[in-house]
């Protein structure tokens, strides 16, 4: 049978494990009954298993068993992440999450339970497969750099050797009609940084603001010269997103306070606009500080890198994408998304490219639901076989062609 096929059979194991998980969100690096949850998926199937050591990821090898006549036997690395966040769920499906302040609002079960989908239908072909497929179960992409744990912990060379490719899947409440799949080569996502200031003044009484340093109107005008900035030294078809969402200062209305809080979160879509950003934007804050001679600490810190797919990874993903669903199925994104996601560090290191597929109700409209993050966010159980079809087949029709690399080519007649 088709892998298409075969994962319909298997919709409603995954859906079950879909709904497990969604119940039982947990949130970070330490994710140990979500990670009991896989290594139970995974049980009785082939995989060498190692659990992570500073975090709860699951790397699951499977070695194929078929020939090859390239140099070196393929790895493919499949990622799924699998952590929650700290959201209130009040989307009412049946299945919501049991565990207060805690959702799965972002999807990452959707993941998780697609490739552990994945991970029986490529045991069952294992002897078909000329090469290993890693399996990445990884815990904190929600701002936790769970994929730098995992590669520091050596998740690309899982298989004994360096992956040769590496793809990953992300679902979506919203952009796209129900079960279409997302590409795009090269800038797919921003990188994503944390901007965090202190104005430090001089505390004292309301009425006489000469007698203290005000921080409060110089954080205001740090503020807005922020967005002044980037309109004014940034190139507007290489946007730069910045938002102020702290801003903190004073205990009460008639006392200057001693200092003003500033925290930001960054979004460029290049190399050089980020390391632009990261001088211009103290100089800035200090210019502005120094010019009401007040003191300032600022602190950029880089967080995640931007998202690049490789072109030929994205081709492959994107054949093997209409092979398996038809053309119709298929959407190749104009502009990157303001997002940012950890596996951009596995796409800096090994080839790679990244999946969007909506998860929207199939009666739904895309441009009305609900975004990922929202309380509100729903992620329809229907797109569960296609995305496990999905990323057991990218392993399959990789290894194929990595495994007939080494074939030498008939001679011209
Ligand atoms: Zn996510």
């Amino acid at each position: 049978m088709s892998v298409t096929a075969d994962a319909r059979e298997l919709h409603s194991q995954i859906t079950r494990l879909r709904h497990e998980l969604h119940q039982e969100p947990e949130i970070g690096l330490a994710l140990p009954r979500t990670q009991e949850k896989v290594l139970k998926a995974l049980d009785g199937l082939p995989y060498e298993i190692t659990l992570g050591g500073s975090t709860t990821s699951v790397t699951a090898v499977l070695r194929g068993g078929a020939p090859h006549t390239s140099a070196d036997k393929p790895v493919v690395l499949l990622r799924a992440d699998m952590d929650g966040l700290p959201v209130q769920e009040r989307t009412g499906v049946g299945f919501s999450s049991r565990v207060d302040g805690a959702m799965h609002a972002c999807g990452h079960d959707l993941h998780t339970s697609m490739l552990a989908g994945a991970a029986t239908l490529l045991a069952e072909r294992r002897g078909q497969l000329a090469g290993d497929v890693v399996l990445m179960f990884q815990p904190g992409e929600e701002g936790y750099d769970g994929a730098g744990h995992m590669i520091r912990e050596g998740v690309l060379d899982a298989a004994g050797r360096r992956a040769d490719a590496a793809y990953g899947m992300h679902v979506f409440s919203s952009l796209e009609p129900y079960g279409q799949f997302a590409t795009k080569p090269g800038v797919m996502l921003s990188a994503s940084d944390g901007l965090f200031i202190t104005v430090l003044g001089a505390g004292g009484h309301g009425s006489a603001p000469h007698a203290a340093k005000d921080p409060v109107t110089a954080a205001a005008e740090i503020v807005t010269a922020l967005q002044v900035m980037i309109t004014r030294q940034f190139n507007m078809f290489d946007p730069v997103v910045l938002t102020v969402g702290v801003l903190h200062a004073g205990t009460a209305r008639n006392v200057i306070p001693e200092s003003a809080r500033i925290e930001a979160t960054v979004r460029t879509f290049s190399h050089a606009s980020r390391e632009r950003m990261m001088s211009a934007v103290p100089m800035l804050v200090k210019g502005i500080a120094h010019a009401h001679g007040l003191e300032v600490e600022v602190e950029y810190r880089g967080e995640y890198p931007l998202s690049i797919t490789d072109e030929n990874e994205t081709l492959t993903a994107e054949k093997t994408i209409q092979n398996l669903f038809g053309e119709s199925r298929l959407t190749r994104w104009a502009t990157p998304l303001s997002g940012s996601e950890d596996f951009s560090r596995v796409m800096a290191e090994v080839p790679g490219t990244f999946i969007g597929l909506s998860a929207v109700a199939p009666d739904a409209d895309h441009t009305e639901t609900a975004f990922n993050h929202s309380p509100y966010a729903t992620f329809d159980d229907g797109v569960l076989a296609d995305g496990a079809a999905l990323y057991a087949e990218l392993a399959i029709a990789r290894i194929a062609a990595l495994a007939s690399a080494g074939t030498p080519t008939p001679a011209a007649s």
